[in-house]
């Protein structure tokens, strides 16, 4: 099995679940006393956040580049970025990663939402993901078609990322309050809903009542254990 860079601390909070599937994934297909091979590199979130918000990708992008590169000398032959919104500096991770496979987290995600048949999808994250171009476009390359909550949803969204989940809090207000975005968006015509930020599935693990949701950090954690194996995804 090849070794998986695991670039985590984007929070903390949702590494804990790429670490968890990437174990028990490579447990059940293996068997045995197995587990995945990784190496995790966490960076300072505090760090990454004030890029964002200061506009400096570049910066961000110089950090997470030499994240990269410390994984692959020391190893890792997949590269997973555990986060959405930074995938807006993908291609200096992929730059970074050479000869390494990095596993872009929208792939897995618009691949099972065609295997399920579906096409017609709501993206949930932050604002980033939500209102630029970097994470959608993808997406549409790949046949889906992609509808966004209101101003106000959004707002809520990723207030609710950045100042609970990213904390660790997780409340059943916010549980409600996602539900109900996800309803409105299922009114709207939406057939399913990814959880297009990595925090999110610590509110909703499955499907909602009459749509499909997408989990973008267990599908990324399992597509990293299936290239890690040589398995066709
Ligand atoms: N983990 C989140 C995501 O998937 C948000 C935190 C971040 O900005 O990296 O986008």
């Amino acid at each position: 099995m090849d070794i998986i860079g695991l670039i985590g601390g984007m929070s903390w909070e949702s590494t804990v679940t790429y670490y968890q599937v990437i174990n028990e994934e490579a447990h059940r297909l293996l068997g045995g006393q197995h587990n995945a091979r990784s190496i995790l590199h966490t960076v300072d979130f505090a760090d990454i956040e004030a890029c964002q918000r200061e506009d400096r990708w570049d910066d961000a992008a110089a950090l997470l580049g030499a994240c990269t590169r410390s994984l692959v000398q020391a190893g890792a032959r997949i590269i997973v970025l555990c986060t959405n919104t930074m995938h807006k500096v993908a291609p200096a991770i992929t730059a970074a990663a050479g000869a390494a496979e990095f596993i872009h987290i929208a792939d897995p995600t618009a691949a099972e939402i065609r295997r399920r048949g579906l096409s017609r999808v709501a993206l949930l994250g932050t604002r980033y993901t939500m209102e630029q171009d970097f994470y959608r476009a993808r997406l549409e390359d790949r046949g889906l078609r992609v509808m966004l909550p209101q101003e106000a949803e959004r707002k809520v969204i990723h207030h609710m990322i950045y100042e609970e989940l990213c904390h660790g809090r997780v409340t059943s207000a916010a549980r409600e309050a996602l539900g109900a975005i996800i309803q409105s968006l299922r009114g709207e015509g939406a057939e399913g809903v990814i959880l297009g930020c990595t925090e999110l599935g610590l509110l909703l693990r499955e499907d909602a009542p009459g749509i499909a949701v997408f989990d973008t950090a267990r599908l990324h954690a399992l597509a990293a254990v299936h290239a890690a194996l040589g398995k066709p995804a």
